[in-house]
Parts: structure tokens; C-alpha cells; sequence
């Protein structure tokens, strides 16, 4: 029988009674996204009454490409570049995900990106599955032109997966317009008709949308605020810390700022600066613009990346990579309420850690779920080839958000569970039922 890691630790039987056991790339190795992705997933499984027959469709993905992606270097060489897209689930709608180019990529990193994908999506009740892709590499080390061939190589790879219809890419970790650009344009060149609703976060004057750029930093923002509201916090006096200060951190960090609170502390690849009475965040964003990171700032000080996590402050914004919250850190952080920008953060203990200390973490499947909201709305409007103002789209948003956020709120009350289980409860309840509805087939 095979095992998985439940949440107090102890193993647990994967249901899974008739087959085979999971394949080894399937399992919780307690280390990767890929294991914290599946403890998460056992602790829902108790509440899904009648759909835990449907569960074990959670734990794998539905469909997982690896392709090869040579392209030809400016020096005449030839580099292999390993690139993935993984469909997790496709019970509810297309897939639906970013792609993100990062040395430190694999296949299992971006299965877990897929699932939670799956549960993001349930969580706001947009229409689509749960996708991801990705390419290893570290981009920085690319020219503009082996970037795009690189681009354009692996969406021909991934054409045969790929579609309005069937699975829609959008930028994640260092990919932006330009790169959903080259893609919407290979893919178009493939099919021989312009298909723009093949990848959202797209440049504004090739079918993107107006407020695209901002959304997740803005869901951020306004789940924060809500959270915020149930916890009798004030954010125009509150103290705000950063991690990553790119699409998501950036504009959450500027929408604080704006709404009163101090940004005392952000941290990226490159540093962590502090200033106790608030960070100038229009320079430091205008500084990280030119300089690439935060490093070099000077009207702040230079602080140690472990004292970072020690920061005093009342909001703390994990908004980089996966993991960066874990037992080491999580017993150091003073913040009363995380948010996640970034995807999978804070690990299984660290969670257990953060809620015994009454720190409230406000979970990514739904903190950072604004992004993916707007995609929906830029593949609606490609749909219909009418686009909305930018005030209908950030109206649209920010209600999305309310209510979803006030939907799993509800459920964390009622079943007495952290804000993490109540939205899987609410998105694996919606994938399962959907599931079940449509049956199997052939
Ligand atoms: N990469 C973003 C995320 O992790 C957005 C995905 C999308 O818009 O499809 O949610």
C-alpha cells in the first residue's frame, strides 16, 4: 500500500484500493510543492462527504507533457532547453495557468503549480481546470532573440495540448506581454487564423485586457483589506513587509502605500531594504525598474535576508516563490496576517506553526486568484471581440474577490478550519461535483 504524509505527520493510506500504487513522481516527498500540494489535499478529504469517492482524481494530473526545446544560440551552439505544460484537471472548463521560465523548474514543481491552479479557479468560480507550464531556464542569461525563439519553439511544442478552447497559457514567474505575444503569434501561424483567446496577460493593443498588469496585486490588496475588516485591523495605520517585488508584490505593495499603510521592508533576488517610518514605494518601484532589484536603494537600509522574516509589522506579503515560509522561519515572523502573492509559500508545518501563534494566513489559491479573474474576463472579451473599460474590469474583479473571500470566511467559521482547508472544502466540492456530473468516459 502506498503512503502519503497526513497532517499531523503520521502516514496514511492513499485511496487507492483497486490498482496500482502511485507512481513514485506522484508522491508526497515531503520536500517538493508537488508533496505540500498533496498534504493539503488530505486535509480536505474528510470534508467532502459522498464526493471523497471522486478524491483520488485530485492527486494526479490529468495530462502532463515534457518536451524538448532546442533552439539555436547566438554563437551559432545549439541549447536543449526541458519544457513542461501539465493539465491537472479539466472537470470545470479548460486549463488554465501560467508558464514560467526558471532554472530551478521541474516537472513536479509545476504539477503542484497545476493543482493549485484547479483550486484557484474552483475558489473564484471562474470556468476553468487547473493548468501550468514552464520552461528551466534562467531567462536573464538569454538574448532578446534566443528568448523569443526559445518562446516560440516550446508553444509549437505545446500547440497539441493548447487552445481557446482546451487550455490557455498566461505569464507567471518572469514572463510578461511580450512572451504571451510571441505565443499568441506561433500558435496563430500554426493554426492559420488569429487566435488571441489562446493566452491571456497579453499586451493591451493584441486583444489583452485593461487592468490585466495589476489584477493579482490587486486581489491581494482587496482580500487583504477584507481579512483586515474581520480582524479589527486598520490597514491605513498598518506595517507591511514584502517579499518579490515584481507583478504581484509591486502593485500590492503601491496599493497599501495608497491606502495609508507603511511598507516597511521588501525583499527580492537581489536584497532586503528596510525604513521604519515606510519605504518611498513610487521610487523603489521606479528604482527596481532600472536597477532589476531592490539592491542599491538608497533612501532605505540594508537588511540580512533571514531578518527579513523578524521584520515587525502587521502584514507580511510572500509574494516570490514557492517554500519560503517553513519551520525554520515561521516560529520568527511577527506579522498578524500573511498574504500570499506567490503560489505555495508556506509549507504544511509552517501553516500548523503560523495558526497555533494566531497568525491568520490568507491562502494564494485565493489571495493571488485576481489575476487569474482578469484572464477570464481578457478571454471573454477576445470571445466577443468587445472590450470593457477599465473601471468595469476592476469593479468586476474587486466583487469577485468580496464574495469569494467572504464565501470560504463563512465556511472557515462554520467548520472551525484554517482559511487554507476552507477554500479547498468550497473549490475541491465544486471540481468533484463537476466530476461527478459528467461521469466517466469512454
Ligand atoms: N500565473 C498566474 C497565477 O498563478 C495567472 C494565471 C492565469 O492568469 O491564467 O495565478
Amino acid at each position: 500500500m502506498n503512503t502519503s504524509s497526513s497532517a499531523s505527520g503520521h502516514a496514511v493510506a492513499v485511496s487507492n484500493p483497486y490498482g496500482h500504487s502511485l507512481p513514485s513522481y506522484l508522491q508526497s516527498d515531503q520536500l517538493g510543492p508537488w508533496g505540500v500540494y498533496l498534504q493539503q489535499v488530505d486535509r480536505v478529504i474528510p470534508y467532502l462527504g459522498h464526493l471523497a469517492r471522486w478524491a483520488e482524481t485530485l492527486k494526479r494530473p490529468k495530462r502532463a507533457l515534457i518536451v524538448d526545446v532546442p533552439i539555436e544560440m547566438d554563437n551559432g551552439t545549439i541549447a536543449h532547453f526541458e519544457g513542461y505544460r501539465v493539465q491537472h484537471n479539466t472537470s470545470r472548463g479548460p486549463g488554465k495557468g501560467g508558464v514560467r521560465f526558471h532554472q530551478d523548474v521541474t516537472l513536479s514543481e509545476v504539477m503542484a503549480l497545476s493543482a493549485w491552479m484547479s483550486v484557484k479557479n474552483a475558489a473564484v468560480n471562474v470556468p476553468y481546470g487547473g493548468a501550468k507550464g514552464g520552461i528551466r531556464v534562467d531567462p536573464k542569461t538569454l538574448s532578446r532573440g534566443e528568448l523569443e525563439r526559445m518562446t516560440r519553439r516550446y508553444t509549437s511544442e505545446i500547440g497539441i495540448i493548447i487552445g481557446p478552447t482546451k487550455d490557455i497559457p498566461a505569464p507567471d514567474v518572469n514572463t510578461n506581454e511580450q512572451i504571451m505575444a510571441w505565443m499568441m503569434d506561433t500558435y496563430s501561424m500554426n493554426e492559420g487564423a488569429t487566435a488571441t483567446g489562446v493566452v491571456t496577460g497579453k499586451p493591451v493593443d493584441l486583444g489583452g485586457s485593461l487592468g490585466r498588469r495589476e489584477a493579482t496585486g490587486r486581489g491581494v490588496y482587496t482580500v487583504g483589506v477584507e481579512a483586515a475588516k474581520h480582524i479589527g485591523m486598520d490597514v491605513s495605520q498598518a506595517r507591511v513587509a514584502v517579499q518579490g517585488f515584481g507583478n504581484v508584490g509591486g502593485i500590492a505593495a503601491k496599493l497599501f502605500a495608497q491606502a495609508g499603510a507603511r511598507v516597511v521592508a521588501v525583499q527580492d533576488h537581489g536584497g532586503s531594504v528596510y525604513r521604519e517610518a515606510g519605504l518611498d514605494v513610487p521610487a523603489l518601484l521606479a528604482h527596481v525598474a532600472k536597477q532589476g532589484s531592490v539592491a542599491g536603494f538608497a533612501q532605505a537600509e540594508v537588511i540580512a535576508h533571514a531578518a527579513f522574516w523578524e521584520v515587525d509589522c502587521d502584514i507580511l506579503i510572500p509574494a516570490a516563490l514557492e517554500q519560503q515560509i517553513n519551520a525554520g522561519n515561521a516560529h520568527r515572523i511577527k506579522a498578524r496576517m500573511v498574504i500570499e502573492g506567490a503560489n505555495g509559500p508556506t509549507t504544511p508545518e509552517a501553516d500548523d506553526i503560523l495558526q497555533s501563534r494566531n497568525i491568520l494566513v490568507l491562502p494564494d489559491v485565493i489571495a493571488n486568484a485576481g489575476g487569474v479573474t482578469v484572464s477570464y474576463f481578457e478571454w471573454v472579451q477576445d470571445f466577443s471581440s468587445f472590450f470593457w473599460s477599465e473601471d468595469e474590469i476592476n469593479a468586476r474583479l474587486v466583487r469577485i474577490m468580496q464574495e469569494a473571500f467572504a464565501g470560504v470566511w463563512a465556511v472557515a467559521q462554520e467548520k472551525k478550519v484554517s482559511l487554507r482547508t476552507a477554500t479547498f472544502i468550497v473549490a475541491c466540492t465544486r471540481i468533484l461535483r463537476a466530476r461527478e456530473l459528467r461521469g466517466l468516459y469512454p
